[in-house]
């Protein structure tokens, strides 16, 4: 799909004298054609795959003060916990919703300190922000979190080399369900993840409208309880990545892809809507 570069970042390289569309493209460029050619040289553990009886449930772009309250009540409701991707810079705003979180049994993972696409090769700034992410989910909660996922799926390999740095593995979904457009519902995100889901799978939902449609994290909210119920009818556990068995799987260093980019599944890059 094509990948289109905002004007403020046009305006950046060429402040500094880059040939903006090459760059751009060398360091994401992959992100146009991930499906399926680059998805299929993911290892399990980056794809988010895990124990066959297991699916992963994870949240990204909170906190958020509303609408985060409103999935931990409802996970609590039907007895599960979950990942949480949360962004720094909201930890440091909403800290109470990730003590809250934490107390609650979930994970909290890193999703970076601001929602942001990287246009351009940025390794110290991408290390800078991974490193201040953990340190804010660690001056909140005590805890260390363990696994990262950048926004918009797009994993570069300066940004897998941060999150090494930072001591976080990455981890990606195999599942999602398009739950960031005004038009989703339950049934519509129910059925998008359901399209893609297996045992093993993680899957990605949002529990806040930050990056998209104004209140459409209702319609994930709305989903949960069919999504556990029908993994539970299925003889499945649904839980935390922490307990999905993909540890193990995670390498140590970026798959073999060409030219940058460690991998980039962003299903819906630009243009598309919204994203993870
Ligand atoms: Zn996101």
């Amino acid at each position: 799909m094509p990948v289109s570069v905002p004007r403020a970042a046009a305006r950046r390289a060429a402040a500094v004298g880059l040939p903006l569309a090459g760059a751009a493209l060398a360091h994401v460029g992959p992100a146009a054609t991930w499906l399926p050619a680059v998805r299929g040289r993911l290892t399990p553990g980056l794809a988010g795959v895990g124990h066959p009886r297991h699916v992963a449930l994870t949240f990204d772009d909170g906190p958020d003060p509303v609408s985060t309250p409103r999935f931990l009540d409802a996970l609590d409701g039907l007895g599960v916990r979950a990942t949480f991707f949360v962004l720094g810079d909201a930890v440091v705003r909403h800290p109470e919703v990730v003590r809250e979180t934490v107390r609650q049994g979930h994970e909290v993972a890193v999703h970076g300190w601001s929602h942001d696409r990287p246009w351009l090769p940025a390794p110290a700034r991408d290390v800078r922000a991974l490193r201040r992410a953990v340190e804010a989910v660690r001056d909140v909660t005590g805890v260390t979190p363990r696994w990262y996922r950048p926004p918009y799926g797009i994993l570069t390999s300066g940004r897998w080399a941060a999150a090494r740095a930072a001591g976080l593995r990455p981890v990606l979904w195999t599942a999602w369900g398009r739950d960031w457009t005004a038009t989703a519902t339950p049934a519509s995100v129910r059925a998008t993840v359901e399209a893609d889901l297996r045992g093993g799978g993680t899957v990605l939902l949002h529990d806040t409208d930050r990056t998209a449609a104004p209140g459409c994290w209702r319609a994930s909210l709305g989903a949960l309880p069919g999504l556990v119920a029908g993994r539970r009818a299925a003889g499945l556990t649904v839980g935390p990545l922490a307990e999905h068995g993909t540890a193990a799987a995670v390498p140590a260093t970026a798959p073999p892809l060409p030219d940058g980019p460690a991998a980039v599944p962003d299903p819906q890059a630009p243009g598309r809507g919204r994203r993870p």
